[in-house]
């Protein structure tokens, strides 16, 4: 992350310097196809704007524009009104700018070329990450703090807007997967998931696509990445010597059951119990043969 500072000292937010304990994070989206950091900049360092972000975050750098503890103007009001919304509850907010190319109807992107854009989105959406796990780390802020504009509405804090929703999922990415990915870079590596599998399952090319096999029942299934297709996370995970995604999450499906680390010793547990009854069946084996001789 190439983190720049430029404060928006001319907006009217800049100015009033409200201070904030910061608790939680809001991912935005510009909505504004092919306008880059350099441009809000100029856009939003004037007063009358009445908006204002704490950064933004183009495939060239995060450019911090207000202090994280200056309580900024990017949430609007939701159905639990002013007191409650995110600006004043101590979310920090930053947009990530998107590519040009494509347009909009309501909150929903049309003409959105994912193949083009994918290179441009893998460098905002890692930035993001990055910027995130910096500020939780700063600021000590638990990893489930961090909801986007349309999920703050969902929650009562937030104007209705579609962001970041109305953009992720053409990459295959969700909140879900981004919140994993910031818990992934704190913990300072990207962590095996493992999952036992509560019945059989498909096992697909990619996700929701070709079936190429399948995973009984009981077996476990290991893997770093996980994407989303229509609310589905999917596995990447590597059966048979084939590399293919089986659906994992979400829990309610009932799909896995998701082994964490400090399971780890119930695992050692059945491995050491299962070399005792390979153990045993092979001095069985030894006495059968000497029998047969
Ligand atoms: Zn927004």
């Amino acid at each position: 992350m190439n983190l720049v500072r430029r404060f928006l000292t001319e907006n009217d937010c800049y100015k009033a310097n409200a201070k904030m304990k910061p608790q939680g994070i809001m991912v935005h989206s510009t909505a504004t196809p092919g306008v880059k950091n350099d441009g809000w900049f100029k856009a939003w360092n004037k007063s009358g704007i009445s908006k204002c972000v704490h950064a933004f975050v183009d495939s060239e750098s995060v450019m911090q524009t207000l202090p994280w503890d200056t309580v900024g103007w990017h949430s609007g009001v939701g159905s639990k009104g002013k007191s409650q919304n995110a600006n004043n509850t101590g979310f920090i907010g930053f947009e990530i700018c998107e590519p040009a190319g494509h347009g909009y109807s309501g909150g929903t992107m049309t003409n959105y070329s994912t193949e083009k854009n994918q290179s441009y989105f893998d460098a905002v959406y890692s930035a993001s990450v990055e910027l995130c796990a910096y500020l939780c780390k700063e600021f000590n802020i638990s990893t489930d703090k961090i909801i986007c504009h349309s999920e703050g509405h969902s929650l009562g804090i937030a104007s209705n807007h579609s962001d970041v929703m109305q953009w992720f999922p053409k990459h295959n990415k969700s909140m879900d997967t981004f919140r994993a990915d910031v818990k992934n870079l704190l913990n300072g590596e990207v962590k095996m998931r493992r999952f036992k599998l509560k019945e059989e399952m498909n096992f697909r090319k990619t996700p929701n696509g070709e079936k190429i096999g399948a995973i009984p029942e009981g077996a476990v299934v290991s893997g770093t990445v996980l994407e989303e297709n229509r609310g589905i996370l999917w596995l990447k995970t590597t059966y048979n010597g084939k590399e293919g995604f089986v659906a994992v999450l979400p829990e309610s499906k009932n799909y896995a059951q998701e082994i964490f680390e400090a399971d780890d010793s119930v695992l050692k547990q059945e491995l050491e119990e299962y070399k005792a009854k390979c153990a045993e069946l092979e001095e069985k084996i030894e006495q059968i043969k000497a029998i047969l001789k």
